[in-house]
């Protein structure tokens, strides 16, 4: 078979990957190109991305971003971010191509655990999660390897949680008084420290509630679920330690109700995204 170019846009909140790699002999693709912009507002973030990528000759696109995202237009939908509630991502990464490529589209979080599951920590597993706890917290579900969709994609971050005895500290979710995003996103670590999560020592008592919040999200998603595996990524996740003491807690929760899922990080690391963007681009090429 000959190789393949595939190309993939993993869009977060802070800053747009797009990669350029070869594919073909089955194994994970190898990125041969990559470009990083930092994001601003749409037309500025997008448009260069947008032009990198029609230089290249690609057999299929995949583009994960963040949500909540209209998975039928290529839209973003509602959200606090300025200027891109509305915004037209996939017409406007495609918009500088003579003729696009076949293009898959799909959250951000979608894309890194379909990465995890094709090529990572949950290969040939039934039912595999991923979750992001990074500044947000959003998630996916993974059945058979295909990400579960219905009226629109899951939102994993806003599940309710219940509120630590010792906390008193408010949500940071608009929305909801306490769903796991609003009491243990990287912001919501930033509000109860008084700084950014990386500054905060390893025995300081915000991680305690960290460990709770997670460990009951875990739970209740384990047991609607029945998943073999989390898999958590994001910037938060990756203070030592914090992954086996959530899943230590989580074992003390389901307390043998149910088995409890094997707890890891993402093989991938902090490339999850944009692996899981170059599986959308190989799902979309393979079919064609
Ligand atoms: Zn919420």
């Amino acid at each position: 078979m000959t190789d393949l170019l595939l190309g993939g846009v993993e869009g977060g909140g802070t800053k747009f990957l797009a990669a350029v790699a070869r594919y073909g002999d089955g194994a994970a693709p190898k990125i041969v190109d990559r470009l990083r912009i930092d994001t601003t507002d749409p037309a500025a973030t997008l448009g260069p991305v947008a032009e990198w990528l029609a230089a290249h000759d690609l057999a299929g696109l995949g583009i994960a971003t963040f949500g909540p995202l209209d998975l039928e237009t290529g839209k973003v939908g509602d959200t606090p971010k300025p200027g891109w509630s509305g915004a037209d991502v996939v017409g406007t990464l495609t918009a500088a191509f003579d003729t696009p490529p076949p293009t898959a589209f799909d959250t951000d979080v979608n894309g890194a655990g379909l990465g995890e599951w094709r090529w990572g920590a949950a290969q040939e597993t039934k039912v595999a999660l991923y979750l992001s706890v990074g500044t947000g917290i959003g998630g996916g579900a993974f059945i058979g390897g295909r990400p579960l969709h219905g009226l629109g994609h899951p939102e994993m971050g806003h599940i309710s949680v219940p509120r630590h005895p010792q906390d008193d500290h408010a949500t940071v979710c608009a929305v909801h008084t306490t769903c796991l995003e609003g009491m243990a996103s990287g912001l919501a670590l930033s509000a109860r420290g008084g700084g950014p999560p990386e500054q905060l020592g390893d025995d300081d008592p915000v991680w305690e509630f960290e460990i709770h919040y997670l460990a009951h999200g875990l739970a209740d998603l384990a047991l609607v679920l029945s998943p073999e595996i989390i898999v958590i990524g994001g910037g938060v996740m990756q203070r030592p330690d914090l992954l086996q003491r959530v899943s230590d807690r989580l074992d003390e929760i389901l307390d043998g109700y149910v088995a409890t899922p094997r707890v890891t990080h993402p093989h991938f690391g902090q490339e999850a995204g944009l692996m899981g963007a170059l599986v959308l681009a190989e799902s979309i090429a393979s079919n064609q």
